[in-house]
C-alpha cells in the first residue's frame, strides 16, 4: 500500500513521542503581571495562572512562595477545582483563597460519544459561550483536539466554525483548562495524552493566550506535558509562524494547505489574500526543525476544486526539499458548505501520485462523524455578532 496508513482522525496526530521536555522548555521568567488582572472585587483564577505568577499572588497573599507549587499541583495534576479540599495548605491560606480567589472551571453541558470511541464534550465558560472539546482514542495514542478561540475569524469556505465568526479568544486558563476538563472526567490525569490544537479558532490568532496555555500545560508541577506531544494547526499567519519559530516552547506545526496555486487557495481560504501561499511555503522553510520533526501540511480534499492529477503533481513541487508529511483530509460535508468529498478513488489518486513523488502522505480517516466530532463540525450555534467578512478583515 503506498498511503501510509493511519488512524488519524479529526486531528494530526504526532507520532514522535518523547519524555518530558518540560523543564527545557520554561516560559519566560518571573514577570508576572497577574495584577493586570486581579481587581479588587473579582477573584483571581488561579487556573489562568502560570507558576511564577501563581507563586507572586501567594506571596501577596502574605504567604511563602513555594506554597504556589503546591496550588499547581492539586489543580493540574489532581483536577481539584475547590480550593478548601487543597488539605496540605494552611488553614490561614486556605482562607485566604476562599476569599480572593477561585479556580475557574470550563463545565460540561454535553457529552457525546462515537460510536468508534471519540467524544465531544460542550463546554460553557464563565460568561456562558459555549465551546468543543473532544477525545479521540487510539490513534494509536490517545489524543485531545481543544479549541483556542469562540468560532473563527479566518472564514474558510468548508468549514462551520468558520461560520460562525469570532465571538471572542479563550484565556490561557480556559484554553488549558479543556485539558483538565476532560482528563479528569475520562480519568486520565495521570495517564500520557497528546494535543492537537484543532478546535475551534485559529491558534495564531490568539498567539499570546494559546503560547501561555501550552507553558501552563508544561509545567512540570502540573501536567508535564512535553511540547512534542502537542500539534499546532494553523491557516498560516506568516509574521506569527515567524514568531513561533523563535518560542523556547515549541509544538509541532501542522499547516493547513489545501490548495496549490494562490487563486485556489484564495477561493477557499480567505486570509491568503494578506498571505500567499507562496509566503507561507516560505516561512516553512525558514521554520526550524528538529532532527526528527517534520511539518504536517493538511489538504481538505473537495471534489472538482483541488483534488486533480495536477494538483497532486504542483503540491509534491512546492513541497520540494522541506521535511514534510501531507494529511489528506476528505471533506466532512456539512449542510451550509458548498462542497462535496471526492470519491475514494480520486483521494487514492492524489495519494499515489504524491507518493511517487517521494512525499510522504497519509489520508485521514474522519472519526466522531456521527456526533458532528470530525475536523470542521465544530460549531455552537447562535454565539456570533458581527458578520465574519467584517471580521476577518479587523483580523488581518
Ligand atoms: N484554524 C486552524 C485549526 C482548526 S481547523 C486551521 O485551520 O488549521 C482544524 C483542521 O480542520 C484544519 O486543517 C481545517 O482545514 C480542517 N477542516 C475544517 N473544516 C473541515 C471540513 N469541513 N472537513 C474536513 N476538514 C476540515
Ligand atoms: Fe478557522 Fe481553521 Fe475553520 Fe479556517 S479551518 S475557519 S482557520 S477554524
Amino acid at each position: 500500500m503506498f498511503i501510509v496508513p493511519t488512524f488519524i482522525s479529526r486531528c494530526n496526530v504526532p507520532s514522535v513521542f518523547a519524555a518530558s521536555a518540560a523543564s527545557a522548555l520554561r516560559g519566560p521568567p518571573a514577570t508576572t503581571g497577574y495584577t493586570d488582572f486581579v481587581k479588587a472585587d473579582v477573584p483571581v483564577d488561579l487556573a489562568n495562572l502560570e507558576l511564577a505568577q501563581l507563586e507572586d499572588f501567594v506571596e501577596s497573599l502574605g504567604h511563602r512562595r513555594f506554597h504556589a507549587r503546591q496550588i499547581y499541583r492539586w489543580i493540574w495534576k489532581r483536577g481539584v477545582t475547590d480550593t478548601a479540599e487543597m488539605t496540605d495548605l494552611s488553614r490561614e491560606l486556605r482562607e485566604a483563597l476562599a476569599v480572593r480567589a477561585e479556580v475557574r472551571t470550563p463545565q460540561v453541558v454535553k457529552h457525546d460519544k462515537s460510536e468508534d470511541g471519540t467524544q465531544k464534550f460542550v463546554l460553557r465558560l464563565q460568561d456562558g459561550r459555549q465551546i468543543e472539546s473532544v477525545f479521540i482514542p487510539d490513534t494509536p495514542s490517545q489524543t485531545f483536539c481543544i479549541s483556542t478561540q469562540v468560532g473563527c475569524a479566518m472564514g474558510c469556505a468548508f468549514c462551520l466554525t468558520g461560520k460562525m465568526g469570532l465571538v471572542r479568544n479563550l484565556t490561557a486558563g480556559e484554553i488549558a483548562g479543556q485539558v483538565r476538563v476532560l482528563a479528569r472526567a475520562l480519568d486520565m490525569l495521570q495517564s500520557p495524552f497528546n494535543i492537537v490544537l484543532m478546535g475551534m479558532g485559529e491558534p495564531l490568532h490568539n498567539y499570546d493566550e494559546t503560547m501561555k496555555a501550552l507553558r501552563m500545560l508544561a509545567d512540570e508541577h502540573g501536567l508535564g506535558l512535553s511540547p512534542r506531544r502537542v500539534t499546532l494547526s494553523t491557516v498560516g499567519l506568516v509574521p506569527m509562524i515567524d514568531k513561533l519559530a523563535a518560542e523556547p516552547l515549541m509544538p509541532n506545526l501542522a499547516i493547513s494547505l489545501h490548495a496549490t496555486t494562490e487563486p485556489q487557495r484564495a477561493a477557499i481560504v480567505p486570509p491568503t489574500k494578506k498571505y500567499s501561499l507562496h509566503d507561507i511555503i516560505d516561512a516553512c522553510r525558514r521554520f526550524p526543525l528538529s532532527k526528527r520533526s517534520r511539518i504536517t501540511f493538511e489538504y481538505v480534499m473537495l471534489q472538482g476544486v483541488n483534488d486533480t492529477p495536477e494538483d497532486a503533481r504542483r503540491l509534491a513541487k512546492l513541497l520540494a526539499g522541506i521535511k514534510a508529511k501531507v494529511n489528506l483530509i476528505p471533506l466532512n460535508a456539512a449542510p451550509g458548505i458548498p462542497f462535496e468529498r471526492p470519491s475514494d478513488e480520486r483521494i487514492d489518486r492524489f495519494a499515489r501520485i504524491l507518493a511517487e513523488q517521494g512525499v510522504v502522505v497519509s489520508v485521514r480517516k474522519s472519526r466522531g462523524r456521527d456526533i458532528r466530532a470530525a475536523c470542521g463540525q465544530l460549531i455552537v450555534e447562535g454565539q456570533g455578532r458581527r458578520s465574519p467578512a467584517q471580521q476577518l478583515a479587523e483580523a488581518l
